[in-house]
């Protein structure tokens, strides 16, 4: 959430060719299966498919997708050690994961009113996130899941960094700076985590693509791409992971919504999404939000993703 500072833009609908098959497809599709349907309509399962083997249900794909993290974890407490460095389906790959805002991010609001130049315009180094009506924080939930999916990608053995870790100064860091940590990392993957804070009865979840910008210090033109498949595949992974439904109230039920205007995402160099796990604000989704068993889910369904990206071809 917050990501609407004064110089914003709203969050633009996703466009693309496929755009309208996808919304006319989800509108007749009820409940879970609208993710499978989505997942084909925006090209997960066709154009970065080359995972795809025999696939005659939709699910044998998402579990061919999976790399089976679930039967390797059956026990989820987020405690078992990682595999050793360097071995595993993952090893050689990076993955940065970056915890959207800072839990002290409250108590620095000048130092994170600071504008940072993010190419296209300058925006706030940061906001304070939002937060459940009874007091969960936007930051404790993305630092939680970080620290959750972080366990679930070193034991597939990836190499894994987090953009901050409760180990900065209290606040931060700045958007400009989480994107650049991905980059300096050569992330083969990059991911933000998000909640939403919008008006109660709006729930469910959707991932924020990179829009084309070219202007200043941010050409995203070369990771459109990539960052949309790596974004097909954690929606896909998390709707089949934790039953959340995709938003209903942006991206017109597709799940997906495509921005120019977040700096996290116009300075990156590498594939990068951001997913808005859930609307904070609205009762049925804060319920899950709050549940460490549900945040366990949606690590599991961003890491299926994520292995599924890095697997492909
Ligand atoms: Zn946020």
């Amino acid at each position: 959430m917050s990501y609407a500072g004064p110089d914003s833009d709203s969050p633009q609908p996703r466009r693309s060719r496929r755009g309208p098959m996808t919304v006319a497809l989800a509108a007749l599709v009820p409940g879970a299966l609208l993710g499978w349907v989505v997942y084909e309509a925006v090209g997960g399962g066709g154009s970065g498919g080359s995972d795809r083997t025999g696939s005659s249900a939709p699910l044998s794909h998402t579990a061919s997708a999976s790399a089976s993290p679930r039967s390797a974890s059956p026990a989820d407490d987020g405690k078992r050690p990682p595999v050793a460095a360097g071995s595993g389906p993952l090893a050689g790959k990076v993955v940065v994961i970056d915890a959207g805002h800072n839990p002290g991010n409250f108590r620095h609001v000048s130092e994170i009113n600071r504008k940072v130049d993010i190419g296209t315009n300058w925006k706030e180094c940061d906001t304070t996130g939002t937060s459940t009506d009874a007091g969960y924080t936007e930051a404790r939930f993305t630092l939680d899941v970080a620290h959750r999916l972080r366990t679930l990608l070193r034991e597939q053995g990836a190499t894994v960094r987090l953009t901050h870790d409760g180990d900065r100064p209290a606040w931060g860091p700045c958007v400009d700076e989480r994107a650049r940590i991905g980059n300096a990392a050569h992330a083969d993957a990059a991911v933000s985590i998000h909640a939403d804070g919008s008006a109660p009865g709006n729930r469910g979840f959707h991932v924020i693509l990179p829009g084309s910008v070219h202007s200043g210090g941010a050409d995203t033109r070369k990771i459109v791409g990539p960052s949309h498949d790596l974004g097909v595949r954690i929606a896909g992974g998390f709707l089949r992971v934790t039953g959340e439904p995709p938003s209903n109230y942006l991206g017109g039920g597709t799940g997906f919504v495509t921005r120019t205007d977040l700096g996290g995402l116009n300075l990156s160099t590498v594939p990068k999404v951001f997913i808005e796990c859930g609307n904070m604000r609205d009762s049925k989704d804060a319920a899950a939000l709050t549940s460490g068993a549900w945040r366990q889910k949606a690590a599991r369904g961003i890491s299926e993703g994520i292995v599924s990206f890095l697997r492909r071809s």
